[in-house]
């Protein structure tokens, strides 16, 4: 048996629930007393790449068919690699991903039929692995030093596109990264240091990317045409990385990031740089826009959170030749607090104005501005979705606080009062 094939092993039961949630639902009955039938929809499932390889049965980035969100046939050289812009190939059909038989990399999974799965964008694309871990660090390796393991073919020469001014090299950006940190506000996620120090995490090197980028390196390149190239290419990933995305932010986006695609397949196939130097990761910029289209801006659905929960696994304390069994007690023993911290909030009175929420005992006013916010947004997604019969049905959507199941009482975070 393969690790892909025990990842269902232990998502069986919420899969069972969330099935059932989509199609049955709960009764759930309102602070009110009235009584309504609630469906749960699942928006998406994701994951880092090999995770959300292992939940779909996908063969992965090696693979000929190494694209789990188009079909597109890569070229074998040591390693996979999937040439040209990723927006020019159409996305895997849902029918895809339940095939009995392996089709293109593949196999049918027990997610792929889900009552919600729409097709690729179901697992979203994850801003934080794809621009942190990958793409900062490659566009680093463009310049001197040279790191050994990507030796390419004509670094020294004029026809390399990525050739810096005055000999300069990463050592310079590095420095001249460490003496500008007392001049800069301090907001930027990561550390702002040296990038070739080694201690460098994802939420570095995407301010790598984003700040030093175009104003310590790019500037210096000898090629204007890269400099063009590669200042879209940031310029694209901040308006991925926005709140707020527009059409025509999307439009720029999709340009940016195949224009890339398109000038380093130019240079690979002309022998400037080499040929290994668009991976699977630099094919998925190409489906960026395409995300953003179904499923609205990437740190909606960045697995930032998800990173931040693995770690707190791993500061759990627990036992070296037991390792199964006593995280499955540190998990109910927060398991049944939870509940507790529920039935005492549940305990309390809602105020007058009917917009307080509780959380652990605390009070926290929801603003009704962001309230308004969410509601549109909801119902911008159930209208794309299908959902709850087009816009018309979409109307009759409401928040409750409090809801019932098994005998239990569960308390949403936010508290509302009747309609809003
Ligand atoms: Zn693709």
């Amino acid at each position: 048996t393969s690790p892909a094939n025990y990842v269902y092993t232990f998502l069986q039961p919420i899969i069972t629930e969330l099935f059932a949630l989509a199609t049955d639902g709960m009764e759930v009955t309102t602070i009110e007393g009235e009584s309504i039938n609630a469906k749960v929809h699942l928006l998406l499932f994701t994951g880092d790449t090999l995770a959300v390889a292992d939940l779909i049965n996908h063969r992965g980035h090696s693979h000929k068919y190494g694209c789990r969100i188009c079909p597109i046939a890569g070229v074998y050289n040591g390693g996979t690699y999937f040439h040209g812009k990723a927006s020019s190939h159409t996305p895997r059909s849902v029918d895809s991903y339940r095939t009995l038989n392996e089709t293109l990399g593949i196999t049918r999974s027990p997610i792929a039929f889900h009552p919600d799965f729409r097709g690729p964008a179901f697992f979203g694309l994850d801003e934080m692995h794809l621009f942190g871990q990958n793409l900062a660090r490659r566009l680093r390796e463009y310049f001197r030093p040279y790191p050994d393991r990507n030796i390419l073919p004509d670094v020294e020469t004029r026809n390399y596109p990525f050739l810096l001014t005055d000999n300069r090299t990463m050592k310079h950006v590095g420095q001249d990264m460490v003496k500008s940190r007392p001049l800069l506000p301090g907001h930027f996620d990561g550390n702002w240091t040296d990038i070739s120090s080694g201690s460098s995490r994802a939420v570095d090197w995407i301010d790598f990317m984003l700040y030093a980028l175009p104003t310590l390196v790019i500037p210096y390149l000898t090629n204007k045409k890269s400099k063009e190239i590669l200042n879209n290419l940031v310029i694209a990933c901040h308006l991925s990385l926005r709140w707020e995305v527009r059409p025509e932010d999307m439009n720029f986006v999709r340009n940016a990031m195949s224009r890339y695609q398109v000038f380093l397949d130019t240079n690979a196939q002309g022998g400037h740089i080499s040929r290994k130097s668009q991976p699977v990761q630099i094919h998925y910029l190409g489906h960026v826009s395409y995300i953003m289209q179904c499923l609205g801006p990437m740190p909606a659905y960045s697995c930032r959170s998800l990173e931040r929960t693995i770690g707190q696994y791993k500061q759990m304390s627990i036992s070296k030749n037991k390792k199964g069994p006593s995280l499955q007690i540190k998990l109910e023993d927060r398991l049944i607090k939870n509940i507790a911290d529920a039935h005492s909030a549940a305990q309390e009175n809602v105020n007058e104005d009917g917009e307080l929420c509780v959380l652990k005992g605390k009070r926290y006013k929801i603003d009704g501005d962001a309230f308004a916010k969410l509601r549109r947004a909801l119902k911008r997604y159930l209208a794309r979705m299908g959902l709850g019969g087009g816009n018309d049905g979409v109307e009759g959507w409401s928040f409750y606080g409090q809801m019932e199941r098994d005998g239990k009482v569960y308390r949403s975070v936010c508290s509302v009062g009747g309609d809003i």
